[in-house]
């Protein structure tokens, strides 16, 4: 069993239409454990670091502005493949090709306003995890049974 950390954010779209709360609540009841979590309004510097692999597309600073608008919900998720399956709970980047179902595909319609970001490997979640959090993490029991 893989058990991973993930970082996840409700993008300022999503925070400003209420979303938070529909987006927790999909990730508790999948059985992931939440291990942190802040609203933040971000800083620049902080939005092209973690946007860096972008940094040659033409949309990267419409990007980079969009996530310093307004507060974004950053989280740390634990759980068995938690990134992947994460990443399949969000849907397509682009949620006119996202499955129904997704997050994505329920909640938006274009790319550049898409609710949520996820990590998209192993190497991304430790990074992000680092860059938003420090890499600190909360421990404790969740009573959860042994089928979840
Ligand atoms: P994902 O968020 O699914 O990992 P990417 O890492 O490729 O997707 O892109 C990061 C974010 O940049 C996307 O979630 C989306 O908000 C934005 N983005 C991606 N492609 C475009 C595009 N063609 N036009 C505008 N914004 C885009
Ligand atoms: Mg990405």
């Amino acid at each position: 069993m893989a058990v991973e950390q993930t970082f996840l954010m409700v993008k300022p779209d999503g925070v400003q239409r209420g979303l938070i709360g529909e987006i927790v609540s999909r990730f508790e009841q999948k059985g992931f454990k939440l291990i942190n979590a802040k609203l933040i309004q971000v800083p620049r510097e902080l939005a092209e670091s973690h946007y860096a692999e972008l940094s040659d597309k033409p949309f990267f600073g419409e990007l980079v502005d969009f996530i310093t608008s307004s507060p974004v919900f950053g989280m740390i998720w634990e759980g068995e493949n938690v990134i992947t399956t994460a990443r399949a709970m969000m849907g397509a980047t682009n949620p006119s090709a996202a499955a129904p179902g997704t997050i994505r595909n329920d909640f938006a319609i274009s790319v550049g306003m898409n609710i949520i970001h996820g990590s998209d490997s192993p190497e991304n979640a430790k990074r992000e995890i680092d860059l938003w959090f420090g890499g600190e993490t909360l421990s404790y029991d969740k009573a959860i049974n042994k089928w979840i």
